[in-house]
């Protein structure tokens, strides 16, 4: 008789029960005692009862994963009936969890988007230049990929290049279009910001598309006038900063080393006082100095008020001295799971929780995301430099080696094509074989550029951690979908609600 053997999935434990997150398809899947009794029986190895991962193989000790389906019947006749176990069989087959031994496991396919795949964001990076100096930037610092002081690159966009990226935007776009403002210090470039805002509005209406706006700034050049303008507009507002004053001043200072925390904290609570009109998150840079998550969000949103607060690992090559090394990522995943517990504690009695990163993976896994391109940059993102340059995101904008056009002559396909199928899932040897890549798929582009000089290098050096924080998120999505099944459900609400505009 062939024997079943398991396939890919990731197992892990939530609400008192077994949860599978099948890796092929990205779903999860929740067992019950007897899907649970043979996954057991077929999968039990000397490391203990279950397959962990699709990591842990035989020759790691696990196993051996794979039994005859007489023999599954055999080892569970003490607790369920033989037909309970065929129809526990019938469903972990049908699901893909197990598979017969003879039949190949599925791989990774390597297919590109259709083309030409629509432009949904575009990031306008209004300046390359900013009234700070972050020590950790990667726009200034070491690692810079352009250079923004000497190179060929203007230092603020024009009016005239601005209106023409509007122009590709909605040339390239589906129904609807994103238009992100960036920089440098994006409010450096307000006048055109305004101005660009303006005419994407009329235009848009024009060709009969819905535009929305969002922009990133550090919040030092905000004043009355300017944040009037950004509530009226509706414009999406992310404030980039460190948390409580002796962190934001560590990295966050002025060109001549005096820390933002008392010009940006006034102008801040005076944006979240007027700006009511979209919900205004913080991002935070995160360092092996400034680790202490829970403090930063508790700051922020009690001290300010913000609604949301995501966090980021600083971008930067090992040798500097802020680069968060192997115990700084394991600290930094005991702190993400600490606050994750109590955004699980809020959100199942339906309260409010701003922990963005939890939120957005919930949401990843819900819809059952598996990526063959680890975000959307060089697809669906594109960055555009300030003399027009469309670039694989903002964080290349201006750099020769990572240009995919000009907003007045379009998308170059062939860079695009090449782009793509050199950067695919399935020729990540490492990535191909990990549980996490349907959300994970390699990981930043920029990241990986800045540690290893290349894109297509997947990010290996942060592994434990996505995996880790993939097994968090998981566990908490499980734990949603038994306690408070329509916060999930929510995310389905509101892509109908999108789609509808569509
Ligand atoms: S970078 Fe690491 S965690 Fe991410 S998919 Fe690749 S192997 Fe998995
Ligand atoms: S490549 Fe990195 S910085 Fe660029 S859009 Fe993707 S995740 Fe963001």
């Amino acid at each position: 008789m062939i024997a079943l053997t398991r396939r890919e999935f990731h197992l892990f434990q939530a609400a008192g029960r077994d949860f599978l997150y099948l890796v092929p398809s990205a779903a999860v899947f929740a067992l019950d005692a007897p899907t649970s009794a043979v996954l057991r029986a077929i999968g039990d190895g000397e490391k203990g009862p279950y397959p962990f991962s699709a990591s842990d193989s035989p020759e790691k000790g696990y196993g051996p994963f794979s039994r005859t389906e007489d023999a599954v019947i055999q080892a569970l006749a003490e607790r369920f009936d033989a037909s309970t176990v065929r129809a526990a069989i019938a469903e972990l087959l049908e699901v893909r969890a197990i598979g017969y031994e003879q039949q190949p496991a599925e791989q990774p396919v390597r297919m590109l988007p259709m083309m030409p795949f629509p432009l949904n964001t575009m990031v306008l990076n209004v300046t390359n230049q900013c009234n700070l100096a972050c020590t950790y930037c990667y726009e200034y610092g070491e690692d810079k990929i352009v250079d923004t002081e000497h190179g060929k690159q203007s230092k603020f966009m024009a009016e005239s290049t601005a209106l023409e990226s509007v122009e590709f935007l909605l040339r390239e776009s589906g129904r609807v279009a994103h238009l992100t403002f960036f920089g440098g210090e994006t409010l450096l470039n307000f006048p055109v910001l305004k101005s660009t805002i303006a005419y994407a509005r009329r235009r848009a209406a024009e060709v009969g598309k819905e535009i929305d706006f969002s922009l990133t700034t550090n919040a030092t050049l905000l004043k009355p006038e300017i944040i009037e303008f950004l509530a009226e507009n509706r414009v999406g507002v992310t404030i980039s900063i460190d948390g409580p004053r002796e962190m934001q001043d560590k990295f966050r200072v002025f060109h001549n080393g005096a820390g933002s925390y008392d010009v940006v904290a006034p102008k801040i609570k005076e944006l979240l006082r007027v700006h009511r009109s979209r919900p205004i998150g913080a991002r935070v840079t995160l360092t092996s100095d400034t680790l202490d998550i829970t403090k930063i969000y508790r700051h922020l949103t009690e001290e300010f008020g913000f609604w949301e607060v995501g966090f980021a690992p600083v971008t930067t090559s090992p040798n500097q001295q802020y680069a968060i090394g192997e115990r700084g990522f394991d600290r930094m995943l005991g702190q993400f799971r600490a606050l994750a517990s109590e955004f699980l504690e809020q959100v199942a009695v339906n309260k409010h929780h701003g922990f963005s990163n939890v939120k957005d993976t919930l949401e990843e896994i819900h819809k059952g995301v598996s990526k063959a391109y680890p975000c959307g940059a060089g697809l669906g993102l594109l960055g555009v430099s300030t003399d027009g340059d469309v670039a694989l995101c903002h964080r290349f904008a201006g750099s020769d080696a990572h240009k995919f056009g000009t907003v007045r002559d379009g998308i170059d396909r062939d860079v695009q094509t090449a782009f793509l199928q050199q950067h695919h899932i399935a020729d990540k040897t490492d990535c191909s074989k990990c549980w996490a890549r349907p959300l994970c798929s390699g990981g930043c582009y920029h990241e990986a550029h800045v540690r290893y000089g290349t894109t297509e290098r997947p990010n290996l050096h942060y592994c434990e951690w996505i995996r880790g924080w993939t097994d968090t998120c998981l566990q908490i999505y499980g734990e949603l979908s038994e306690r408070n099944p329509d916060f999930l459900a929510r995310f389905d609400r509101e892509e109908a609600k999108a789609e509808a505009v569509l």
